[in-house]
C-alpha cells in the first residue's frame, strides 16, 4: 500500500478541524448561517496554512446535500465528490498553470451553465495573482455581474499583486501563520493516530522548520518518520532538521550562568563537534536568553514568546534561579560577540571569549547592601581607624547640594504664582492643565497672564484655539478672583530665553537631582573604599 503524506491524510475536512485560522472559520460559518454569502472570496496568506483546505470545507458546506450548513457532513456523495476532487461543480483552477486569457474565457461561458447537480457552481482558483492582465479582465466581467448559482474562491500568497477592481469585488480573509503551540498540538494528535513515540521537545523542533506554515511542518514531520520510524529520538530530528539541540543551549546557558568555564568551553567544543555553524548556533544562545529574559520580566511570557508548553516549562525552571539583570548583562555580551563575528576568521574565539567573560560575570550587589557590608568589615577594621578619615568629608557633599538647588534664574514670586496656577487648572480642567505644563509664562500677575509656546508646536495651536483660550481665561479669573487677560505667544528658536515651562523644569530638577546622586555616590568614602575591597562596579543608581 502506497504511503500517503501526513498533509493529505490529515487535510482538515471541517471548520472544526481547521487549524489556528479560528477567525476565518467563524466569519464563514456565521455568513452561511445568515445567508449572507458573498459571491467571491479572497484567501490570502502565507503557504501551507489552510487556505485551500478552508476553500474546498467552504465549498462543501454550501453544496453538502444536508445544507448549506456551518459544517458539511462529509458523507453525502457532494461532500465527498469534492473531497476526492472528482466534482464536476466543484472545479479547482491552478492559477499559475492557467494564466491566459484563454482559459478564463472558457471559464466565463462554463459559469454561465447551471451547476449539474448542486446548489452553486464553485470554482476554485488557487494562485491567482499568477493571471495575466487580460485574463484578469475577462474575470472581472464575470465578478461584475456573477451568475447567482457561482461562486469563486480565490487564494493567494500575494494579494498585493491582484488588481483593485479585483480586491474591491472579493470577501477577503487574512488567515495567519500557525502558533508554534498550535503546530505542536495538531502534530501531538497525529503522533497519537499513527501510534508514534515522540517527545514534545522534537515536536516542537519540527514545529519550528515549519515556520507557521502547517504543511511545511507536516512535510518535515513526514520526512523525520521515513528515518526513524515509529520511534523518535530528539537527536535524530536535531540532526535531520538541523536545528541546534535545545540541550545544548540550556547546558551552555546554565554554564555561564552558574560561572561555570569549564562546562562553558566544554560546550563550545561540542557544538564545534556537531558541526553546527558558530555563528548561527550563538544567535540561537541569543534568542535562548532572550527567552529567559522575557520569563524573568513580564507576567505572562507565553503571550509574547512563540514557544511550546514543553519549552516554556523547561526555560522558566531555568530562569527562576537568576535575575533578569543577570540575565541581561550576559545578554548584552553576547549580542556584542554575535555582530563581531561577521568579519571574524575566528568565530569559534569570539565565543569562546564571549562565554568565559559571561561566566566570569559578578553578581550585583545593592549598593545598600554593599554599604552593609563595608559597615561590618568597618566595625572589625576599628583597629586601622586611617581607613576611615574620609567619612568626614561627607557633609560639604550635603551642603553644595543644598545651595545648587536655589533657584536661580526666575523670580521666585512669579514662578510660585504660575505653579499654583497650572495646578489649579490640573484639578478643574486636567486637559487644559496638561496643555499648560508644557507653556513658559513670559509673563504672570493677578491681572494679565502671558504664556509662551514653542513656536509651530502642537501646544501653541490648541492653545490658540478660541474654546481652549476662553476656558484658561475663566479658569484665570476664577483663581485670582479678577479679570485676567490671557495672552498666548509663540516661542521662536530653541526658546532658551523664556522661562522654562513646568515640564522642562520637572525634567531639569530630575536631571539634576540624578547628577548629585551620581556625583555623591561616585565620591562617597564608603563606597569608594567598598568598590576597592570587594571589587566591583557601579551599574544603575536608584534614589531611593
Ligand atoms: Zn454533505
Amino acid at each position: 500500500m502506497s504511503y500517503v503524506v501526513l498533509a493529505r491524510k490529515y487535510r482538515p475536512q471541517t471548520f472544526a478541524e481547521l487549524t489556528g485560522q479560528e477567525h476565518v472559520s467563524r466569519t464563514l460559518q456565521n455568513a452561511i448561517e445568515t445567508e449572507r454569502v458573498a459571491h467571491a472570496f479572497l484567501f490570502t496568506g502565507a503557504r501551507g496554512v489552510g487556505k485551500t483546505s478552508s476553500a474546498r470545507i467552504l465549498a462543501k458546506a454550501l453544496n453538502c446535500e444536508q445544507g448549506p450548513a456551518a459544517e458539511p457532513c462529509n458523507v453525502c456523495p457532494i461532500c465527498r465528490e469534492i473531497t476526492d476532487g472528482s466534482s464536476t461543480d466543484v472545479l479547482e483552477i491552478d492559477g499559475a498553470s492557467n494564466t491566459g486569457v484563454d482559459d478564463v474565457r472558457e471559464l466565463r461561458d462554463n459559469s454561465r451553465y447551471l451547476p449539474s447537480h448542486s446548489r452553486y457552481k464553485i470554482y476554485i482558483i488557487d494562485e491567482v495573482h499568477m493571471l495575466s492582465t487580460n485574463a484578469f479582465n475577462a474575470l472581472l466581467k464575470i465578478l461584475e455581474e456573477p451568475p447567482a448559482h457561482v461562486k469563486f474562491i480565490f487564494a493567494t500568497t500575494e494579494p498585493h499583486k491582484l488588481p483593485i477592481t479585483i480586491l474591491s469585488r472579493c470577501q477577503r480573509f487574512d488567515f495567519k501563520r500557525v502558533s508554534l503551540a498550535k503546530i505542536v498540538a495538531r502534530l501531538r494528535f497525529i503522533a497519537g493516530q499513527e501510534g508514534i513515540t515522540i517527545s514534545d521537545a522534537a515536536l516542537a523542533m519540527i514545529a519550528r522548520k515549519g515556520d507557521g506554515s502547517m504543511r511545511d511542518s507536516l512535510s518535515c514531520f513526514d520526512q523525520v518518520l521515513a528515518f526513524c520510524g515509529s520511534q523518535v529520538q530528539d537527536d535524530d530530528v536535531a540532526t535531520l532538521v538541523g536545528v541546534v539541540d535545545r540541550r545544548l543551549l540550556a547546558d551552555l546557558s546554565a554554564a555561564v550562568l552558574d560561572g561555570d568555564t569549564q562546562a562553558a568551553l566544554e560546550g563550545v567544543g561540542r557544538v564545534d563537534s556537531f558541526g553546527y555553524n558558530i555563528r548561527q548556533f550563538t544567535q540561537e544562545l541569543i534568542a535562548h536568553f532572550r527567552n529567559l529574559l522575557v520569563i524573568r520580566s513580564v507576567p505572562n511570557p507565553a503571550g509574547i514568546l512563540d514557544l511550546a508548553e514543553a519549552e516554556l516549562d523547561e526555560l522558566r525552571r531555568q530562569a527562576e534561579h537568576h535575575e533578569p539583570q543577570a540575565i541581561q548583562r550576559r545578554l548584552v555580551l553576547l549580542v556584542k560577540a554575535e555582530s563581531e563575528m561577521a568579519h571574524a576568521t575566528f568565530p569559534r574565539l569570539l565565543l569562546e571569549m564571549a562565554l568565559l567573560k559571561m561566566a566570569s560575570l559578578q553578581p550585583i550587589l545593592p549598593v545598600q547592601q554593599l554599604i552593609e557590608r563595608i559597615k561590618a568589615l568597618e566595625t572589625s577594621a576599628a583597629a586601622t581607624p586611617e581607613l576611615w578619615r574620609a567619612p568626614a568629608q561627607h557633609a560639604p557633599v550635603a551642603a553644595s547640594r543644598s545651595a545648587a538647588a536655589a533657584p536661580a534664574q526666575q523670580p521666585v514670586q512669579a514662578s510660585g504664582g504660575w505653579e499654583r496656577f497650572v495646578a489649579f487648572c490640573l484639578e478643574r480642567r486636567p486637559a487644559v492643565g496638561a496643555l499648560l505644563e508644557y507653556g513658559s509664562p513670559l509673563h504672570y500677575a493677578p491681572d494679565r497672564i502671558e504664556i509662551g509656546f514653542p513656536e509651530g508646536s502642537y501646544y501653541l495651536t490648541s492653545l490658540q484655539d478660541s474654546e481652549t483660550l476662553q476656558a484658561v481665561r475663566e479658569l484665570a479669573a476664577e483663581f485670582n478672583h479678577q479679570p485676567t487677560q490671557v495672552a498666548v505667544a509663540a516661542v521662536s528658536g530653541n526658546g532658551e530665553d523664556a522661562p522654562r515651562s513646568l515640564v522642562e523644569k520637572k525634567k531639569r530638577d530630575r536631571d539634576e537631582r540624578m547628577n548629585e546622586l551620581r556625583q555623591e555616590v561616585r565620591d562617597h568614602p564608603v563606597l569608594v573604599e567598598s568598590l576597592k575591597v570587594l571589587g566591583g562596579e557601579i551599574v544603575e543608581i536608584k534614589p531611593l
